[in-house]
């Protein structure tokens, strides 16, 4: 099955100069979505994950379909002041000024293997946030899944010792 089809090219949306990936006919097909999930699974086939963290909100739409599959708990990585308990927050620099990501502190024990999945990674500035927050908390982050990677902004450089899958490449 080609995913690519079901991935829409919306222009200038949110912002002018941004062809935005719109997954939305990938969720609409049970296939399709069915498809992606198989396939997003087969890099941790016979490791041991204990939770599937999903970057808000997309990230969440992938997480925790898959945390459910691979027998894993789900954590929300959230933007700021969504999470109701303690938190450990990270703020990182993006092309134009800050943004912020919050995880319960309790959210994993320390040791706890985690996958990270979100939609798109584009520079790479919100995955690698969002490892470095679950380091913080003490997991071994033993993956970052993405459906779709756009390779020509680079953002595998600011990942550091994490193993990157991605289904589609732009
Ligand atoms: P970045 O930090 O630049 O890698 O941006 C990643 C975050 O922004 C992800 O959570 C994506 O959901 C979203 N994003 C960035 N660029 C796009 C794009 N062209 N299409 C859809 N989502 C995007």
């Amino acid at each position: 099955m080609d995913l690519t089809e079901y991935i829409r090219d919306i222009p200038d949306f949110p912002e002018p100069g941004i062809m935005f990936k719109d997954i939305t006919p990938l969720l609409g097909s049970p296939l399709a979505f069915e498809h992606a999930l198989d396939q997003l699974m087969v890099p941790y086939e016979g490791l041991q994950v204990d939770y599937v963290a999903g970057i808000e909100s997309r990230g969440f739409i992938l997480a925790a379909p898959l945390a459910v599959r691979m027998g894993a708990g789900h954590v929300p990585i959230r933007k700021p002041g969504k999470l109701p308990s303690k938190v450990e927050r990270i703020d990182y620099a993006l092309e134009y000024g800050t943004d912020s990501l919050e995880v319960h502190l309790d959210a994993v024990a320390p040791g706890s293997t985690v996958v990270i999945a979100d939609d798109v990674m584009a520079t790479g500035g919100t995955a690698a946030a969002a490892v470095e927050l679950m380091q913080r908390l003490g997991a071994e982050v033993i993956g970052l899944s993405v459906l779709i990677e756009l390779s020509f902004l680079d953002g595998r450089s600011k990942i550091n010792g994490v193993e990157i899958h991605s289904l589609i490449t732009y």
